[in-house]
């Protein structure tokens, strides 16, 4: 065989392998973010006897794009964009849609190892936006993310590192971040990115920290990218406002995964010791409507306010005296009617649980009295109406008659006068 022969044979062989530059980078790109199934990083399209058209439809369905198979300008935009380094998973097999990788526990501790180099934002800001981020997950979840040192020991850690970091997947000017999901939990940002907390940035250089950082603790809390522009784990930068940082789509996600916070209005049921509680609850606490059962039968339904019975309710006690009315720091506060195993009964004003203010007071047998009441007794005005008619009107201490008052019966005798420890003095 002639040298010419030769090289016309390896020129043949080798040029359809190698196609151009942007072929090459795209293919590069497919299978850096999870489109390819070809392991061998030196491959070629070619060589590892996958459809670099057919990769380039999946991607461009991905994004939204027109699916034309070709390396287009649309295409070649999307693949300039800055981006975040994990893999776009397009082909997820139902293996993989069912085992996400999920934290057990839902209180997390994080530490940050390292801040971005940031003329703008400094380390006690970069630290505000980072506990921002954490808290957009937790308003719909039950997790709980709390800050520790910088060397202590946490779920998440959080760096800013450059290029080759010694984790497979170093850094270039398109990766701005990547994170591991649970339970390896490592946050990696690019140091070598313009980190700012501005949300009108015009520089296409400049990245807001904020939402890489809720993109970034999206994965590490074992979320994939979403391929939903809406979305804050679509896998490349976009600039939103502050505000609809977590639409929908997201909290769904997120809610498949680890519960959902308990809002204020939700129905919780909670064994307190020997107790048992069925109600709202705020902030861990008592709040809202309930009712609680104790186990000697006493019960309580209404309002709470941080774990008191507070605003109205009803309270009926082992004995079997109920109240209905107004309570305050759980203790009968305000109007309310009280009836006694005993058969009495009284209806009007209440302080820290006793008969105090203006109100009528009611026996089994039908007398009543309408008047003051201090400390749980008759004390001050008032008027006693016995069952067989009798009446006394005047003035009462500690349930009796002491001061001025007058005794009418009901043949019309009358005393008036002075009373002492309930005796007519004169
Ligand atoms: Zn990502
Ligand atoms: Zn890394």
């Amino acid at each position: 065989m002639s040298n010419i022969s030769m090289l016309l044979i390896i020129f043949v062989l080798i040029v359809p392998c190698l196609g151009n530059d942007e072929e090459d980078n795209a293919f590069e790109y497919l299978k850096r973010f999870g489109y390819s199934s070809c392991n061998d990083s030196s491959a070629s399209a070619v060589k590892c006897s996958e459809n670099f058209n057919e990769l380039l439809k999946e991607f461009q369905r991905y994004f939204g794009l027109n699916v034309t198979g070709a390396l287009d300008q649309s295409t070649k935009a999307i693949m300039n964009l800055p981006r975040c380094s994990v893999v776009d998973k397009p082909r997820q097999s139902v293996l993989q849609q069912i085992i996400k990788f999920k934290w057990s526990r839902f209180d997390l501790k994080y530490r940050i190892e390292s801040y971005a180099y940031s003329k703008e934002i400094s380390h006690t800001k970069q630290e505000e936006i980072i506990q921002d981020a954490f808290n957009e997950w937790s308003k719909h979840t039950s997790l709980k993310f709390t800050k520790v040192c910088s060397t202590c020991l946490a779920d998440i850690v959080i760096q800013f590192t450059s290029r080759d970091h010694g984790d497979d997947h170093p850094f270039d000017g398109k990766i701005l971040a990547h994170a591991f999901p649970p339970t390896d939990g490592r946050i990696h940002f690019n140091y070598q990115d313009t980190w700012t907390d501005s949300y009108d940035s015009t520089s296409k250089y400049e990245i807001n920290l904020f939402l890489v950082a809720v993109h970034e603790i999206g994965h590490a809390l074992g979320l994939d990218h979403i391929r939903n522009k809406q979305s804050i784990m679509y896998p490349t930068y976009q600039l939103k406002q502050r505000s609809q940082i977590l639409p929908l789509v997201d909290q769904q996600e997120i809610q498949a995964m680890y519960p959902k916070k308990v809002e204020e209005g939700e129905i919780v049921e909670k064994i307190y010791g020997t107790s048992k509680y069925r109600g709202q609850m705020k902030n861990g606490l008592r709040h809202g409507h309930g009712q609680i059962v104790y186990d000697n039968n006493a019960t309580y339904v209404g309002e709470w306010k941080t774990d008191k019975f507070d605003g109205h309710g009803i309270y009926t006690s082992s004995s079997g005296a109920k109240y209905v009315g107004e309570l305050e720091n759980s203790t009968f506060n305000g109007q309310g009617i009280i009836t006694y195993s005993s058969g009495n009964s009284y209806m009007g004003d209440f302080k820290n649980d006793k008969v105090d203010g203006r109100g009528m007071f009611t026996y089994p047998s039908g007398s009543h009295y309408v008047g003051e009441f201090r400390n749980g007794d008759f004390n001050g005005r008032g008027v006693f109406m016995w069952a067989n008619g009798d009446k006394y009107v005047g003035q009462w201490k500690d349930d009796k008659r002491e001061g001025y008052g007058f005794f009418i019966n009901t043949k019309g005798q009358v005393q008036r006068g002075q009373w002492k420890d309930d005796n007519f003095i004169k």
